[in-house]
């Protein structure tokens, strides 16, 4: 490697590769937690109408604070409490870590989890403290994650909930507990709230080290890259300094603002992906050898039989399918491959491409050549 490079950039930066998306035109995507509606035709021509009178040559509201009262209206955002715009969820977490990270100072979460928490922390100086989830249903191991706070003492702990990659919830006592043994802030990562009933929102003001991070990213607006973090104003405050001017750009405010008054056709959508990721689930259990793990997120982990993880992914990339594959990220994923949960057809697709019958299809169909294409991949 070119010598002035290697004496410049930081050994645990050179050790690392970009972060890789796969190419996806023309494949059905199920890798990503998108979610796979878009907007009503009249909802999209109101939308346009929006922008029209937009002055991209003027910097955006540096705050976005009409974006933040509909954000506050439509999520019922106590009142007392603070609010903090990320350029996604990802720019919070990195704007956590440049706020928490001095020498010595730890980031500590739960693994498998959302591996941001761990890469951000890199780039900010910050020491990752991973406690193993229990392997028979990846919940938390309570005396393990207490026993790694006493010890390490992290400054910043980050729990999702619901967890990506694993889409179970952790206990909520379990939760409390953390909280109230943690001298460091903990962030509450529901990314997932339109997928689950339960949340910490609410709950926020009850320890002053706590703070609920949100994104509209699985809700149906990836492509806008917004996220919010709910907390005490005191800490959002310093959070906030740490903050680059005008990080949310004039289109994002005034498209998620808009989205925001309309949220009755989010909360449909994401009740439709809570009903297909039923179906989805029972599909999938029943193809001899998949096992599907119970989610509340919209997505669903599966272990596959040892060993088949990416002849399986290949066959449904070849299929046009693409999923996410786990195996080989971390021990309790082996075998692992994430599917997203899409349309009823994209579903449909998928269960057919794994040899199963989709659920749609009703009972009796197909039940004797189950396995029929699953050799196959
Ligand atoms: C997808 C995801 C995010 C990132 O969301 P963005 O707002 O799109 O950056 C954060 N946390 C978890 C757990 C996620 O799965």
């Amino acid at each position: 490697m070119n010598a002035r490079i290697e004496s410049l950039v930081r050994p645990e930066i050179r050790a690392l590769r970009a972060y890789q998306v796969p190419e996806s035109a023309g494949l059905i995507k199920l890798d990503a937690m998108e979610n796979p509606y878009t907007w009503p035709e009249a909802l999209q021509s109101e939308w346009l109408e929006t922008l029209r009178g937009l002055e991209l040559n003027r910097y955006p509201d540096p705050k976005g604070l009409v974006l933040q009262a509909a954000l506050r209206e439509a999520m019922a955002i106590p009142d007392e409490m603070g609010v903090l715009l990320g350029n996604g969820s990802d720019e919070l977490i990195q704007m956590l870590a440049l706020t928490l990270a001095q020498p010595g100072a730890k980031v500590l979460s739960v693994d498998p989890g959302f591996v941001m928490y761990r890469m951000i922390g890199l780039f900010a100086g910050m020491d990752y403290v991973g406690v193993p989830l229990q392997s028979e249903d990846f919940s938390l191991d309570l005396q393990a994650v207490l026993a790694a706070i006493e010890r390490e003492r992290p400054a910043l702990i980050y729990l999702a909930y619901p967890n990506n990659p694993t889409g179970n919830r952790f206990d909520a006592d379990d939760m409390v507990r953390i909280i109230e043994s943690a001298s460091g802030l903990v962030v509450v990562d529901e990314a997932y709230a339109p997928f689950t009933d339960a949340s910490f929102l609410g709950l926020v003001g009850d320890w002053d080290n706590l703070v609920v991070m949100r994104t509209l990213s699985k809700m149906g607006l990836a492509g806008l890259r917004l996220g919010y973090l709910v907390g005490p104003p005191a800490w959002l405050a310093e959070i906030d300094k740490v903050r680059l001017p005008y990080n949310i750009n004039v289109l994002t405010q005034v498209s998620a603002a808009f989205a925001l008054r309309h949220k009755a056709v989010f909360d449909a959508q994401a009740r439709a992906i809570r009903a297909e990721r039923s179906r989805l689930l029972e599909a999938l259990d029943s193809i001899p050898g998949l096992h599907p793990y119970p989610s509340e997120a919209n997505f669903i982990l599966t272990r596959v039989p040892a060993g088949r993880a990416g002849a399986i992914f290949a066959g449904l990339k070849q299929a046009g399918i693409l999923v996410k594959n786990l195996d080989g990220t971390h021990p309790l994923l082996a075998d692992c491959l994430r599917f997203t949960v899409g349309t009823p057809d994209e579903n449909a697709a998928l269960v057919r491409a794994l040899g199963g019958t989709p659920a749609r299809d009703g009972p009796g169909l197909g039940a004797g050549n189950k396995s029929a294409h699953f050799g196959a991949l």
